[in-house]
């Protein structure tokens, strides 16, 4: 007589649940271990963690991707214009070279704090890779492309970064950011490759004409109304937009 095992159908959840521990992830509460609940909170927390940069909290590459892939949609079904801007910190490789590179991850997390207070909830700042930042701003006009570029610019320039070096008590450190910008072609589907191709290279031409500077790909600029201003930008927060 052959006796044939069970397969074994119970779910391994060590890894995921370490996985989230070490990220400082809580489950919620009050769900019974092994629950569909409780079950649903741990996939939830894994597909959190897998879209955020562990450095700074940013959304990672492949959640832009992932945004941007949405945002064409939008556009090309509602011609909404959008933005996409590329950041780069300037001489960042100095910033290592001079205060060592846990230092170095500390000018990141502030410049990845300055660049999300300068935005909307409605905009996705990410970590693109390295010093590289992406930023995607749905419904932003083209008149207020280089205003919202030029306020992130000024943001990062005016930051003053305390910064662990060696054993004194920290050095306050400034770095500057070169930002290129491109607007989505709108009632078309284009691809995300080709859009940050085109924000990249006026990445490269604020690079190359000096660093610390904000290029814009110049679409047809259109009149925007004083309400629709507000409509788009009423707070506080945005007062530069409509000075
Ligand atoms: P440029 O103005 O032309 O952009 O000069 P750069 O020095 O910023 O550019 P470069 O590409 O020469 O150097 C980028 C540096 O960023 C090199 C790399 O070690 C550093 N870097 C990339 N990722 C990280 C990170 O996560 N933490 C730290 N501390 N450094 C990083
Ligand atoms: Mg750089
Ligand atoms: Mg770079």
């Amino acid at each position: 007589m052959s006796t044939s095992t069970a397969p074994d159908t119970s779910l391994r959840l060590n890894a995921a649940l370490q996985l989230l521990q070490l990220a400082g992830h809580e489950l919620p509460d009050g769900l019974a271990a092994g629950s569909q609940a409780w079950l649903q909170a741990v996939i939830d927390g894994l597909c959190e963690l897998s879209s955020r940069d562990a450095l700074t909290g940013l959304a990672n590459r492949r959640q832009f991707e992932l945004t941007l892939a949405r945002e064409i949609d939008r556009v090309a079904r509602a011609g909404e214009p959008a933005l996409v801007l590329m950041a780069d910190v300037d001489h960042f490789k100095k910033v290592n070279d001079t205060y060592g590179h846990p230092a170095g991850d500390q000018v990141l997390k502030a410049v990845a704090q300055a660049l999300l207070d300068c935005v909307r909830p409605m905009d996705t700042v990410a970590r693109f890779g390295g010093e590289e930042f992406a930023i995607i701003l749905p419904n932003c006009p083209a008149a207020f492309g280089q205003t919202v570029a030029e306020r992130i610019r000024r943001k990062v320039e005016l930051k003053s970064i305390n910064v662990a070096a060696g054993a004194s008590s920290g050095v306050d450190v400034s770095v500057t950011i070169s930002l290129g910008g491109a607007f989505a072609p709108q009632w078309v589907r284009s691809s995300a490759a080709l859009w940050v191709e085109r924000a990249d290279r006026q990445l490269y031409l604020a690079k190359t004409t000096g660093r610390n500077r904000a290029c814009l790909e110049q679409p047809a600029v259109s009149q925007v109304s004083a309400e629709e201003k507000g409509m788009l930008f009423g707070t506080s927060q945005f007062q530069d937009l409509f000075e």
